[in-house]
């Protein structure tokens, strides 16, 4: 019985999250379905700004992302780690993960993108840097482009002044769509001194490559 419930609570780890199979080779993977993931490692366009995008939002990836996201499966840390560890990291002083909202934040439990830049900071062996908080969205509804980034930008307030500060940064988001949240937080560092803003993220939807 006890035996029973103890290879239970095994389970998820020893068998791959993805097939099952009990051959897990790539954090909780194993090796065919670390290959099959959607990968992408490159460094993709969003707003003029240059980001490094580990793989595709695609199956199994979105999913796993969504459960991430929404549905506190924390266990997945570990592999988005190991697929941001895909990347080349410049050197960077510090690590800046996007902002959430507090009310995000309350409904959520925790800022996913912090939780990732975690795990990179450990790697990169360099501190967490959170300058910049983020306001609640307004409604985008009925607003052109412009208006919609000048939106966006006015979520984006310093945090109390501090005398910390890195030159050389690296943002960390799960997930890029069309960057303009990626460029708002970019505005607010560049307005700190920072100069060289590197960005690396989880995972970009296929079907805006065309939007820049
Ligand atoms: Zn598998």
């Amino acid at each position: 019985m006890l035996m029973s419930r103890f290879s239970r609570l095994l389970q998820p780890f020893l068998n791959c999250s993805l097939c099952q199979s009990d051959r897990v080779t790539q954090a909780s993977v194993c090796q065919d379905c670390w290959q099959q993931l959607p990968w992408l490692k490159q460094t993709i366009h969003r707003q003029e700004i240059p980001i490094q995008v580990a793989a595709y939002y695609r199956y199994p990836l979105d999913r796993m992302i969504q459960q991430f996201k929404y549905e506190q499966q924390l266990h997945y840390l570990p592999l988005f780690g190991h697929i941001l560890n895909q990347l080349k990291f410049p050197k960077v002083q510090a690590i800046v993960p996007m902002p959430i909202s507090q009310q995000r934040l309350i409904e959520r439990g925790y800022n996913q993108a912090l939780l990732l830049a975690e795990h990179l900071a450990k790697q990169l062996n360099v501190p967490i840097w959170q300058p910049i908080l983020r306001q609640e969205q307004q409604h985008q509804k009925g607003l052109n482009r412009l208006e919609r980034l000048s939106n966006i930008e006015q979520q984006f307030v310093l945090h109390a002044p501090s005398k910390v500060r890195y030159r050389r940064i690296l943002i960390v988001d799960d997930v890029v769509t069309t960057g303009s949240s990626i460029q708002a937080l970019s505005l607010k560092l560049q307005q700190l001194g920072c100069q060289q803003i590197h960005v690396a993220c989880l995972a970009t939807p296929s079907y805006i490559d065309n939007i820049i």
